[in-house]
This record gives structure tokens, sequence and C-alpha cells, in this order.
């Protein structure tokens, strides 16, 4: 079972947050970007070490620094969980075919809050009350009650318990979709949080060989 320390605060790091959030230190840490930017305007538009990565958007991961990315590099596409989702497999599609990539990694990773709930659990929660919910390690609650939608059991929330299991059905669901070519190989891997090492998932990658 994944671990949430804390729920509905912010343990607050290094980063200075204004009253109405994160606006003027986005834009602060922009312009210091903007200022050293170099001739990355020169950039080619399609990937140019030719590769993708589709990982979750967890906050404890930067796929620049735990792959060696630089501006550029390659393709990095994230939602909750890294699952190969319709819309995941849509951005691989392109990623190939118009750009150019030709090896994808999918990595998931240990404590992923995916395996906190089930799609019946959220959508229980959001037709109740759409605001942030508590977890006490055990069970989520609403604080609030009132103004949910039922919308949320009409979504596919790709939940999971079993993190090599679900690495591996990713790299299968994209190895099987008519749209992906045969050579282009598969990789799966589990990011572990609590090192920065990245785990082969070997039958992931096993099931995410070229082809043929
Ligand atoms: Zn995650």
């Amino acid at each position: 079972m994944a671990r949430l320390v804390e729920t509905g605060a912010y343990i607050t790091g290094a980063y200075i947050m204004s009253k109405e959030g994160n606006y003027d230190a986005v834009l602060s840490a922009n312009k210091s970007y903007s200022g050293n930017f170099g001739d990355k305007g020169k950039l080619p538009l399609p990937p140019a070490r030719h590769f993708a990565i589709l990982t979750c958007m967890d906050a404890r991961l930067d796929p620049a620094k735990y792959a060696g990315l630089a501006e550029g590099d390659a393709h990095v596409i994230r939602n909750a969980g890294g699952r190969a989702s319709d819309d995941a497999i849509r951005s691989l599609v392109i990623s190939h075919k118009l750009l150019g990539t030709n090896e994808w990694f999918v990595i998931h990773h240990t404590d992923c809050g995916m395996q906190l709930f089930t799609g019946e659990i959220i959508a229980g929660l959001l037709e109740d009350n759409l605001e942030t919910a508590s977890f006490n390690g055990k069970a989520w609650s609403n604080p609030k009650h009132g103004g949910g939608s039922k919308a949320g059991h009409d979504v596919h929330w790709h939940t999971f318990t079993d993190n090599p299991r679900s690495v591996t059905e990713d790299v299968q669901r994209i190895r099987n979709h008519p749209l992906v070519p045969k050579h282009i190989p598969i990789y799966g891997f589990i990011y572990d949080v609590g090192t920065g090492k990245l785990n082969e998932v070997k039958e992931a990658s096993a099931a995410g060989k070229v082809a043929g």
C-alpha cells in the first residue's frame, strides 16, 4: 500500500509563495530562465534523441533529471499514474509518426497515489462534493458536502493495485495497439521515489520487445 504523509496541507520547500498562490513565483522564475535561454530558441521541433517517456505526473518525479534530458531531447508524456490511456497512446503515435521517436519508456513509480483509491471511491467522493478530500491513511472523506457531480462515474480513472502489473499491462496495451509499429522497442520501469533509481520490470520490457 502506498503511503500519503499529509493531505490538504502544504509542506513548504525553498520556494516563495505569494498570497495569491504561485503566480508571482512562476513569473519570476521564468524571467531568469528566459534571461539565460541562450541558443535554445534554435532547437528543432522533433526530439533530438528520438525517444519518448510515458510517466506519472507525481511531483516527486522529474524526468529531465532522472533520465538526463535537456530541452529538445525527448518527448515526455505525463498523466496520473503514467497510464497508457487512449490519450497517452494518441501522443505516442504522433511522437513516432510525425516526430520520429523510435524508442519508448513506460515509467511508473513506487508510492503512487493511484494505488490509494479506486474508480468507485473517487466517483463517490465527487458525487458528494468537488473540493479536495482528506486521506487518513486508510480511507478518503470529504470535509465539505454538497454541490458534487455524478460525472465521475463516466470516467475511466485507470487506478491500479500492483505496480509491476500496471507497467506490464500498459506496455502490452501500447505494443498491441494497431497504430503502433512493431519495430519500436517499449521498455517498462518503476522509479523508486525513495532512491531515485529506475528499476526495470523484466516482464514489461519483454512484452514490449520488438516483434517479429
Ligand atoms: Zn504516481
